[in-house]
């Protein structure tokens, strides 16, 4: 999308219809859920609610879908052609970008010039796989052939979050689609409307009708339907931890499926003595904990510091954080977001208060921003004078709540960062290579980034969890490869 950043009347955008199923508006009702805008707090629309009934019909279109359209036989080349065009689409939707933002915490500037174009090139990346991974000829005797042949799964079940709606859903149907499967797709119930919309523009761009399927509803009555569905071949997950392990637990109480689990993080910043460039530290700590409002998987929330640089990193993210103000998110000018709404705000304010209560300084927020437009707006925080066993440094806050603590060596400071529980991802920052490496072994993550903060553009580094933060990779040739099963094929033949 290339069109200058503007705001948006949030009153006049155009809501798709809940469901879409076989490529129309589906009425598959259990009951309506109203959905809140968080900048304003405002009901701007509902969505029905699939129950069993109702994901049984989804399913069952999608696995007719996917016998008589024949997505997974054709050319692989054609159904890379079609992605493209549908990525096409994504990148010139403007409803899409408002329907994106309205409902969400993601301000339009952001999603135009980051996720709208990251969705559709996650879709362009996955593509580009159909016809270039099929599978592998095996040595064997000289009197037979044997090879792995590479099968979709038939109709994969995806559930996603609302902190990214349109990035997390292009995580997960790019490389289903790509591999040839249909799939029945769960947004949040707190931003059910842009999946929908996706999904029309799949159809508009040739992709088969039945093949991406979105229903709505709760986790626990829509999202544990479409995990214990006998037809589901695989279940694709992104959520928080807790989450995770339920469906875990479903999907094998169903059955045996696999499970790809996108879960929550608590990750480090640790930032070493001597590093290369103090104030690039200072920006990548701050970006790391105030992005989306601190509601990233990713967020850097643990800042594990040399003692000798603690105070004055410390003051500097300070005086960074003061220049944050928020906006509703269809204002062009908006840079800081809101909380999605009164229960994660409520989760935030309890546990910041517990901090207190234990014993951690408040050095810079911890309070809602006042008097804001009606949503909930939360002060980017930090806190030091923590320690391991706060809830606020052991759980997912999920909100701009940095927590500081201070090492005097090396091997101090990695075993800090190292979380008990979580293996999300972390930072390193130091201009000893040795010393970068050797943090790199020693944290438990599923990504380490050095001397930088963040996922970049590179679709081909996947991303996932170690422990409690998640089995298995969205993006990368890993995510592809984990949308199809493998056939042993074994031939006997007269040499
Ligand atoms: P959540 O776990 O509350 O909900 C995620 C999705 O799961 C929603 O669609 C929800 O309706 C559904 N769900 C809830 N209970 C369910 C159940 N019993 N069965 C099936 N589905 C169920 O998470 P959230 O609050 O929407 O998202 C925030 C969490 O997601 C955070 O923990 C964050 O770290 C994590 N996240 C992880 C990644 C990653 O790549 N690792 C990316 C984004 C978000």
């Amino acid at each position: 999308m290339t069109d200058t950043v503007r705001d948006f009347d949030p009153d006049a955008v155009v809501l798709p219809a809940g469901h879409y199923v076989g490529g129309v508006a589906r009425c598959l009702d259990h009951r309506s859920i109203e959905v809140t805008r968080p900048s304003d707090g405002r009901t701007y629309g509902a969505v029905p609610e699939a129950g069993e009934a109702g994901v049984d019909a989804a399913v069952a279109d999608a696995v007719r879908a996917a016998r008589e359209s024949g997505w997974a036989r054709r050319a692989p080349r054609e159904r890379a052609r079609v992605m493209r065009r549908w990525a096409d689409l994504i990148d010139t939707d403007r409803r899409l970008t408002e329907i994106e933002c309205v409902g969400s915490t993601r301000p339009v500037g952001q999603a135009q010039v980051q996720d709208i174009p990251f969705t559709a090139e996650a879709i362009r990346f996955f593509a580009e796989y159909a016809d270039k991974a099929g599978g592998e000829l095996m040595a064997t005797r000289a009197d037979s052939l044997g090879f792995v042949a590479a099968e979709p799964f038939g109709v994969i079940g995806a559930i996603t979050p609302w902190n990214f709606p349109l990035s997390m859903a292009s995580w997960k149907c790019g490389p289903a689609l790509a591999a040839g499967n249909a799939m029945v797709m769960k947004p949040s119930e707190l931003t059910p409307f842009s999946t929908v919309r996706m999904a029309e523009l799949a159809v508009e761009a040739g992709i088969p009708a039945g093949i991406f399927n979105v229903v709505q509803g709760s986790g626990a009555t829509t999202g544990a339907a479409l995990v214990r569905h006998p037809d589901i071949g695989k279940v694709s997950f992104t959520g928080s931890s807790a989450t995770g392990r339920r469906i875990m637990a479903e999907a094998g109480a169903a059955g045996v499926k696999p499970v790809t689990l996108e879960l929550g993080g608590k990750s480090p910043q640790l930032v070493f003595a001597e590093v290369p460039d103090f104030e690039h530290v200072a920006q990548c700590v701050v970006r790391g904990f105030t992005a989306n409002g601190g509601q990233a998987c990713i967020s850097g929330t643990r800042l594990i510091v040399h003692e000798h640089l603690a105070q004055p990193l410390v003051e500097r993210i300070v005086e960074l954080v003061s220049a944050l103000e928020p906006g509703p998110t269809w204002s062009a000018a908006t840079r800081y977001c809101p909380i999605i709404g009164a229960t994660q705000a409520d989760k935030i304010e309890t546990l910041v208060a517990q901090a207190r209560a234990d014993g951690a300084e408040v050095v810079t927020g911890g309070e809602f921003f006042a008097g804001g437009p009606g949503g909930c707006f939360y002060r980017p925080t930090v806190l030091t004078r923590v320690s391991d066993d706060m809830a606020v440094v052991e759980q997912e806050v999920f909100g701009p709540v940095l927590t500081v603590q201070t090492f005097r060596d090396e091997a101090e400071g990695i075993a800090l960062a190292d979380h008990p529980h979580y293996g999300l991802a972390a930072g390193v920052h130091t201009r000893d290579v040795g010393q970068a490496m050797r943090a790199m072994r020693g944290i438990q993550a599923g990504t380490v980034w050095i001397n930088r903060y963040g996922r970049s553009r590179d679709l081909a580094i996947p991303t996932g969890g170690f422990k409690g933060s998640g089995i298995g990779k969205d993006l990368g040739r890993q995510a592809f490869e984990a949308c199809q099963r493998y056939k042993s094929v074994l031939m006997d033949f007269e040499a």
